[in-house]
């Protein structure tokens, strides 16, 4: 059996998909994000060396917990830079009749990904930004078009997405942007979408592993700035 590096795991949360969960993170991201609150995930090679029958076995430990519509949640670091390794977990969440669902940044895309995505229940796809210059200027890497390859895949199978993107004032805060964000996803077929606001929580982390916190220029928005273009997004997608 196949067997990869977690970061941790968090179990019972209820942020990561529907219901109660375990969240697994996975360790390693090709991404460098400005406003990265888990910048500890980022070495592929570091976490704890873990096989799919440990997962399994931790997974069988929570299932009295997940009633009716929690399960297993994929998230990192960038899951899918372990796709081999997230496909076999897939696969036993399929054989134990356990809800899945893998969280994305979008910074890594082939066919191992496709068929990890294809097993699991549902996406969640982090759109960091909805232009080119801009993602780059949020993930500090030259990668937009893995994104829209990605997009694109997922509006040909139309499978199911939530997509959610972190609003920060300075950053994404405009209807301009909203504009762009509606364009990127539009034909996706969209569980759920969300702006979620942007928090300095990950600056600690930064600190600790002797990192210069890189989202100085950006701060939270107000609840009322997020609820306008939460508006705005919803008038362009038309709901
Ligand atoms: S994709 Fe996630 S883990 Fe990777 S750098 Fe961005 S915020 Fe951090």
């Amino acid at each position: 059996m196949t067997s990869g590096h977690v970061h941790s795991y968090e179990t019972l949360g209820a942020l990561d998909g529907p219901g109660l969960r375990l969240v697994i993170f996975l360790q390693g991201c090709p991404l460098r994000c400005c406003y990265c609150h888990n910048p500890d995930t980022w070495e592929t090679a570091a976490g704890q060396p873990t096989s799919v029958a440990d997962i399994s076995q931790r997974i069988r430990r929570f299932m009295p917990y997940f009633g009716r519509r929690g399960g297993v949640t994929l998230s990192g670091g960038e899951p899918l830079l372990q796709a081999a390794f997230c496909l076999e977990i897939l696969r036993e969440c399929q054989r134990l009749g356990v809800h899945s669902a893998i969280d994305t940044g979008g910074g890594v895309w082939n066919d191992v990904c496709r068929q990890a995505t294809d097993l699991a229940d549902i996406v969640i796809l982090d759109i960091k930004a909805a232009n080119a210059e801009l993602w780059q200027a949020v993930t500090g890497r030259d990668a937009f078009s893995t994104l829209l390859q990605l997009i694109a895949d997922f509006r040909a199978s139309q499978r199911p997405v939530w997509v959610r993107q972190v609003v920060a004032k300075g950053l994404n805060d405009s209807p301009e942007a909203m504009r762009d964000l509606a364009a990127l996803v539009a034909g996706l077929n969209i569980e759920r979408m969300e702006l979620l606001p942007y928090h300095e929580m990950g600056r600690s982390k930064w600190d600790k592993l002797g990192l210069d916190y890189a989202a100085n220029h950006l701060q939270p928005p107000t609840p009322d700035l997020l609820a306008d273009l939460q508006k705005v997004l919803a008038a362009l997608r038309g709901c």
